[in-house]
């Protein structure tokens, strides 16, 4: 099966990167979101990013604008019920992800697949809400999508094997390397991941070092291009925190207990890069470390 035409559902940071690496690649996206703001907003966006890319060497300037010319915005989520495949990237949450996808299915092709960008809700769970778990997985992109190289695969207990085929080559097209994760809590890069920067915290927490020396730590020591408090105020403190919950109640092991000092950045609205202020405040324009 020769896959066409892609639907994404979500224009936020994610959606927006992917509809950017999959116009790319010579595929005709249909973009979809709720907020007619960020629909509206998400071709500026991907142009500016596109844009960049030009002038660093890596597109010509007749790429980009065929790209742009693949992207229809697409405000009623039924328009795209008939395309090859669906990749939603709505906002994390479990019931909103079971609304959309009972939405589309009404206007669903046989033959469409059925893909969720989640971090960490199963993928099994969401399959078995729909008319067709077999061609449904997660399609896992790391943030930012037209920089990073991985795209996790997930299948679902029921995903059968052309899904799994068809999926493997549509993310070498759009020139991604893919690693198969099983369906269990955070996949495998947001598994060991998060639980590293949680540690972070809790080597914070319990004064083994500063928000500096930890960062430092782990840059010059372990040769981590950006310390994990760094990273974790880049992912949002939030996100972390929702990435441990998920591993903490679905594995049931208290080695995944979030650590209170990271709870309490949270319960601040102090969640990193994207409000200013995490590890490190931001609003002067040099990070300064907050502990
Ligand atoms: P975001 O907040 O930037 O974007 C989410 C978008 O979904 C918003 O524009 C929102 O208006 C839209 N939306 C909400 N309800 C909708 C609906 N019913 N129909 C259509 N659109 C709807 O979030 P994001 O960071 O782009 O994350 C999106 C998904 O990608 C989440 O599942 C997240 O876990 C996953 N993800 C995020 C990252 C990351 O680092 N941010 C990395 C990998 C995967």
């Amino acid at each position: 099966m020769e896959i066409k035409r892609v639907g994404i559902i979500g224009a936020g940071q994610m959606g927006n990167g992917i509809a950017h690496v999959f116009a790319l690649a010579g595929y005709d996206i249909l973009l979809n979101d709720v907020s007619k703001e960020a629909l509206e907003a998400a071709p500026g966006i991907i142009a500016d990013n596109m844009d960049r890319q030009v002038a660093r060497g890596k597109i010509t300037e007749e790429e980009r604008d065929r790209a742009i010319g693949r992207i229809e915005l697409a405000p009623e989520i039924a328009s795209l019920g008939p395309t090859d495949l669906i990749v939603e990237a709505a906002t994390e949450r479990e019931e909103l992800k079971h609304k959309i996808f009972a939405s589309i299915q009404p206007y669903l092709a046989d033959h469409t697949i059925l893909t969720s960008n989640t971090s960490s809700i199963s993928i099994t769970r969401l399959a078995s809400g729909t008319d067709r778990p077999e061609r449904f997985m997660g399609l896992h992109f790391m943030n930012p999508v037209p920089i990073m190289q991985l795209v996790e695969l997930i299948r679902g207990i029921a995903t059968d094997e052309p899904t799994y085929n068809v999926m493997t080559g549509v993310v070498t097209r759009i020139g991604k390397t893919y690693s198969s994760a099983e369906d269990f809590p955070a996949f495998i890069v947001n598994r060991i991941l998060v639980p590293m920067i949680n540690e972070a915290v809790y080597t914070l927490y319990e004064g083994v070092g500063t928000v500096a020396s930890i960062d430092t730590s782990m840059k010059l020591g372990a040769n981590h291009p950006m310390g994990p408090l760094e990273l974790g105020d880049f992912i949002g403190l939030d996100t972390c925190l929702a990435i441990m919950n998920v591993l903490h109640e679905g594995l049931a092991d208290t080695k995944y207990r979030p650590c209170p000092l990271l709870v309490k950045y949270v319960e601040a609205g102090w969640l990193g890069r994207k409000t200013q202020r995490g590890f490190y405040d931001y609003r002067s324009g040099t990070p300064v470390p907050t502990r």
